[in-house]
């Protein structure tokens, strides 16, 4: 039956078990363990005869809740939860990995999964090219020999370049891989890369699906195959596992996510055309601009531009720096996807570790800012970016 609901019935309802109490709020299974009535049914359960939880390390009922809502809103047979986004793509890499493999992934990542892939990998004798997303030659030519695994971000951060996650997944399937996508930017009301050919959606949950800045969380979204045989056994024995505390705020989130999502995003395409008609402004990126460089594939792969803007300032770090410290409203913070609106300067946060040249290679200049538009009036984040620039 919750699979015929439409989306937001699901995020309100989807995987709710209810107790013999009959709470309407989902109850919060703060436990690290589960006691049996009998021996044998302790027996029974580590047999996997009978049903039932045995510790929460290995499974619990209110991280299951969020699991199983999670499946129903991006159409996947399986979800699993990790402590962290970067629990969960960890997971999702080293699980599937041995040595000799080889992973093709997109340039413009997260900085830790690019700390993953480009560090941790070749420790392990896996092979990993990353190649320039936006370009697709660049792809087939990675293609051209035999390839495990796909990992992309997209729209990527923070210049909100897209890939084409159809015309990979077809290419990375034809050469053999299993194709990734990290959807945190658009989230999965924006976004199915499963539809798209993908085969595997990770998520940081600390982002809009938590959406009010209070807890981590990762989830992996995936066939029940992968998930039985490969990831559970791997985060069940090496103990990243989320907190059922926070997989209970992140349910809670997951009921105003579309809320949520549609008005900041409604707000983010305001915000950007505003700073598109800014003198101070040479460019803003942004996938709901008809400016941005790939506009046809926004249209065809999103369903709107999504949270996220970035737009420089002219000139270099220092006048960043300058328009952000005058900022009043909007806050300096590297997090993404909060109730607040937020504003960094990838240059020196979270892609600082990455060399200049490659920086500047891969677009994010010094004068470059990236804005995570939050629920307050858009009015008022006008005028304070109005204000701040002006200055
Ligand atoms: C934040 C983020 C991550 C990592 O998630 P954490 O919850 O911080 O561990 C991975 N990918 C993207 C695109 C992110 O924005």
């Amino acid at each position: 039956m919750s699979r015929s609901w439409r989306p937001q019935t699901r995020l309100v309802h989807g995987g709710t078990q209810r107790s013999p109490f009959g709470e309407t709020s989902e109850a919060l299974f703060l436990t690290s363990g589960f006691t049996y009535e009998r021996a044998e049914d302790a027996e029974a359960r580590f047999a996997e005869t009978q049903e039932g939880y045995t510790y929460s390390r290995v499974g619990n009922p209110t991280v299951r809740m969020l699991e199983e809502r999670m499946a129903l809103l991006e159409g996947s047979q399986e979800c699993i939860a990790a402590a962290s986004g970067m629990a969960a793509v960890h997971a999702v890499l080293m699980s599937q990995l041995r040595s000799g493999m080889r992973v093709v992934g997109s340039a413009l990542l997260f900085g830790s999964c690019h700390w993953i892939l480009t560090q941790l990998c070749p420790r392990f004798g896996i092979e990993v090219e990353l190649v320039d997303g936006k370009d697709l030659a660049a792809w087939e030519r990675a293609f051209s020999r035999k390839a495990d695994l796909v990992f992309l971000e997209t729209p990527g951060n923070p210049t909100l370049e897209l890939v084409d996650i159809a015309a990979v997944s077809e290419l990375a399937h034809r050469a053999g891989a299993k194709v990734i996508v990290d959807n945190v930017f658009a989230t999965p009301i924006l976004q199915q890369p499963l539809e798209l050919g993908a085969d595997i959606v990770v998520y940081s949950a600390t982002k809009h699906i938590d959406g009010q800045g209070r807890c981590l969380g990762g989830l992996i979204c995936c066939d029940a195959e992968l998930k039985k045989n490969v990831l559970q056994p791997y985060l069940r024995n090496t103990g990243p596992g989320l907190s059922p505390f926070n997989a209970w705020v992140l349910l809670k989130g997951l009921e105003t996510l579309g809320l949520r999502v549609r008005a900041q995003t409604e707000a983010a395409g305001r915000i950007a055309r505003f700073l598109e008609a800014h003198p101070k402004v040479p460019l803003v990126l942004y996938p709901g601009l008809e400016s941005h460089p790939q506009r046809a594939l926004a249209q065809r792969q999103m369903r709107a531009g999504g949270t996220l803007v970035a737009f420089r300032v002219g000139g270099g770090r220092q006048e960043a720096f300058a328009v952000m410290n005058r900022l009043e409203l909007i806050k300096i913070s590297n997090n993404l996807g909060d109730a607040k609106s937020l504003i960094t300067h990838p240059g020196s946060t979270t892609h600082s570790k990455i060399a200049a040249a490659e920086r500047l290679a891969i677009g994010i200049t010094e004068d470059m800012l990236r804005l995570s538009i939050g629920l307050e009036d858009p009015e008022d984040l006008i005028a304070d970016l109005d204000q701040a620039l002006r200055a």
